[in-house]
């Protein structure tokens, strides 16, 4: 015993300031929000559409004169966060910044245009955030996918992000729970369970969707034994994109349903 508290003692405080203080420095692999510069395109250029796995990136007409004044658009929901868009991109007219704060309300806003910065979102429901603004509890749902989500969930319980210091924690039952936060893309083994799960959670209720799975079906889009993410099954008050999201994006999600 003494020995783990001397090692405690030795290991100082690991508790990440964030969002008090600044975030901890994200590795040089990490890629948050991204970044449009449709003057950097070449003429009739699309090797970004082409190259997307999960049909992320498309064409939106951006001009209400004329439907051949085209931009690109990338939907965050959809979005792997792979780099094969960057890859392809001649021109580097695509690039993704360090901004981790990628969560939505709805699921609209999670589509960026180039040129365009964040979306400003209204929020909650004032009533709701009053009713979950000191404590939030969880019961967490996995609907299919990988398990990369969980694993990256996981670690917001750890003393590095320690959850609980802001009153949100997992629980193991729905009638416990204050909402769901659901990965995966609701597998057609999983909609029943995810529907008996949803009608436990006792009203007013949260449903969190996590990753590009629960938000879209991810990698598993389209596919006869995936529903395309958790709204197609539920209804959904938070969207929090990235395959998986890393802890520090799940954490900025969660805190927005406490703002
Ligand atoms: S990073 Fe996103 S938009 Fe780019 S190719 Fe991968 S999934 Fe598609
Ligand atoms: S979003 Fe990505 S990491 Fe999460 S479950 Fe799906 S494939 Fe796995």
């Amino acid at each position: 015993m003494l020995k783990v508290l001397k090692e405690r003692f030795k290991q100082g405080k690991c508790t990440i300031a964030y969002p008090a203080g600044d975030a901890p420095p994200l590795p040089n692999r990490f890629r948050g929000y991204p970044a449009i510069d449709r003057s950097k395109c070449p003429d009739n250029c699309r090797a970004c559409i082409d190259a997307c796995p999960v049909g992320a990136v498309s064409f939106v007409v951006s001009s209400a004169l004329s439907c051949n004044d085209k931009t690109i658009q990338i939907d965050l929901g959809k979005c792997l966060f792979c780099t094969e868009c960057t890859d392809a991109c001649t021109g580097k007219a695509i690039s993704f910044t360090k901004n981790h704060e990628l969560s939505k309300h709805k699921r609209e806003n999670l589509i960026l245009k180039a040129g365009e910065t964040m979306n400003v979102e209204t929020g909650l429901d004032k009533k709701i955030k009053k009713l979950f603004g000191r404590s939030l509890k969880l019961r967490q749902v996995s609907a299919g996918g990988c398990n990369g989500c969980e694993a990256d969930i996981n670690v917001l319980s750890t003393i590095v992000y320690d959850l609980g210091r802001f009153g949100i924690q997992f629980v193991a039952s729905p009638r416990h729970a204050d909402g769901l936060l659901i990965t995966g893309p609701v597998t057609e083994n999983m909609k029943l369970a995810l529907e008996k799960t949803y009608a436990a959670v006792p009203s007013p209720k949260l449903v969190i969707a996590a990753g590009a799975c629960a938000i879209s079906g991810g990698p598993y889009i389209g596919h006869c034994q995936a529903n395309n993410g958790a709204d197609s099954i539920v209804p959904v008050d938070l969207y929090i994109p990235g395959c998986p999201p890393h802890p520090l994006t799940t954490l900025h999600g969660l805190l927005m349903l406490k703002k």
